[in-house]
């Protein structure tokens, strides 16, 4: 069998409807191809939910895809040429096109692929049934492993012998889990999750790169800590991440982030909710953040994910909910207020699991953080150093920046009241005193 079979309908919508679609699949057309939407759009047009990248299977060859779309004027990038997959731009977004393909040999990470026309060959090389439901532009649907069922039931359910499909490609276990995160129902499917136990120290072999994506992809989910919590049962994350041991923080995180707050710059943030996974209570801020450079390295974290993930997990054990309104401003002036929402989201998580857990009041006072942060407008030291030298206090070099600090924390300690007058006053009977003093 190399045709597949018609199995149903859907209605199309959103971007596969858009007119820039419609040439994409027409130029395949008239190039004598045809194309199906497949993986990631159909799942999600079957759920009726917002669709965001299109992935299309094709029976022309890439280089052949690459003709038909340019002779129309569509732009095209050569994604992946080598495994079939070259990618088309237009004004209504982009679009994933790879050529029908078996894999031919596998060693747990690539593969080397063989282009087929079978399009039931192509359905059996995917991962999980729901990936491998195809749909005609016009809303006709095949499904070969009756994913639509296992979608609505909430069973991620591979195709073929999950312990074969995991040994060609690892990177299948974290895929497992975040489509677990992201449709599965509880509890998972015990063959796949075993299948997987099995299988984690090939993962070891596994990019940080990769690993993170499909980590991050999966903590995006509205509620993962369940699924988290059996990738930690399974044996996956203490195999690849074992500082990531608990879900009782990110439990209550994913509550707050996505549920309990209606504060529009609070979502659901998947490095936040990293920190949630391994940082304690009662860590002392020295090891918290060790543990997270040894995070930051193990997953390749960018530059500025790396300064954002230590700098909440180091200042989340400073945050009290009961700090002064000072106190309060004055680290909204020095982190500002995104990372000090972080910090106060880390600690109440990690505070409220554990017993005796927070009452309403204290709730609020957490609360009342986070609305701080929210009403917080920046402000500027209102001196600087050539205020200083203009005024004759010192001489350009270093002493300048040591009156500015003397300047800064006066003014905190004044709740940034004292204007630039105050300052240099202060500045200026600092110095006087100075003076006396060498006399
Ligand atoms: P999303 O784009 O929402 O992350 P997706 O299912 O579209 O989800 P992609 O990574 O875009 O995922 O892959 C598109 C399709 O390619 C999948 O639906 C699946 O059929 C197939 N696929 C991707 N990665 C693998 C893999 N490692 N093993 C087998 N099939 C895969
Ligand atoms: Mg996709």
């Amino acid at each position: 069998m190399t045709a597949l079979e018609p199995t149903g309908r859907l209605q199309p919508y959103g971007i596969m409807v858009a007119d820039d679609t419609a040439r994409v699949f027409d130029a395949i057309a008239q190039h004598g191809g045809q194309a199906r939407y497949v993986g990631g759009i159909v799942r999600d047009a079957l759920l009726k939910r917002d669709l965001h990248d299109v992935d299309i299977a094709c029976d022309l060859k890439p280089e052949e895809t690459v003709i038909a779309l340019e002779k129309v004027g569509i732009r095209v990038v050569p994604t992946g040429l080598k495994h079939g997959t070259i990618t088309a731009i237009t004004d209504a977004g982009s679009y994933e096109i790879t050529t029908l393909r078996v894999d031919v040999e596998t060693n747990g990470r690539h593969a080397e692929v063989a282009f087929t026309d079978s399009w039931f060959a192509d359905a059996k090389r995917r991962d999980f049934t729901f990936n491998a439901i195809y749909c005609d532009p016009d809303g006709t649907v095949y499904d070969p492993f009756d994913g639509e069922t296992d979608l609505r039931e909430g069973r991620v359910r591979f195709i073929g012998v999950a312990e074969n499909r995991i040994a060609e490609d690892y990177l299948r276990i974290l895929r497992f889990f975040r489509f677990q995160a992201w449709f599965g129902r509880p509890p998972i499917d015990p063959v796949g999750a075993e299948a997987c136990r099995k299988g984690a120290q090939g993962l070891l072999d596994i990019s940080a790169e990769r690993i993170r994506e499909e980590l991050f992809k999966l903590l995006r989910a509205k509620s993962p800590a369940g699924t988290v919590g059996d990738m930690i049962g399974f044996g996956i994350l203490p195999t690849i991440l074992p500082q990531l041991a608990r879900t009782d923080c990110l439990r209550i995180m994913q509550w707050l982030d996505s549920t309990a707050l209606a504060v529009p710059a609070i979502r659901p943030d998947p490095l936040r909710r990293l920190a949630s996974l391994f940082v304690t209570g009662d860590n002392g801020a020295d090891d918290n953040l060790e543990a997270a450079e040894q995070l930051a390295r193990a997953l390749r974290l960018s530059n500025e994910q790396t300064e954002r993930f230590a700098a909440m997990v180091s200042h989340a054990p400073l945050i009290d909910p009961n700090m002064s309104v000072d106190d309060i401003r004055r680290d909204l002036y020095r982190i500002g207020a995104d990372a000090f929402r972080d910090a106060v989201l880390l600690a109440w998580s990690t505070r409220a699991s554990v017993p005796p857990r927070c009452s309403r009041q204290e709730n609020e006072e957490w609360k009342s953080l986070i609305d701080a942060a929210t009403n917080w407008q920046p402000v500027k030291l209102p001196i600087q150093g050539r205020d200083i030298l203009a005024a004759g206090l010192a001489p350009a070099g270093p002493r300048i920046g040591e009156l500015l600090k003397q300047a800064e924390n006066y003014w905190l300690d004044h709740g940034f009241a004292p204007g630039p007058d105050d300052l240099m006053a202060y500045l200026a009977s600092l110095s006087k005193a100075g003076e006396q003093e060498t006399q």
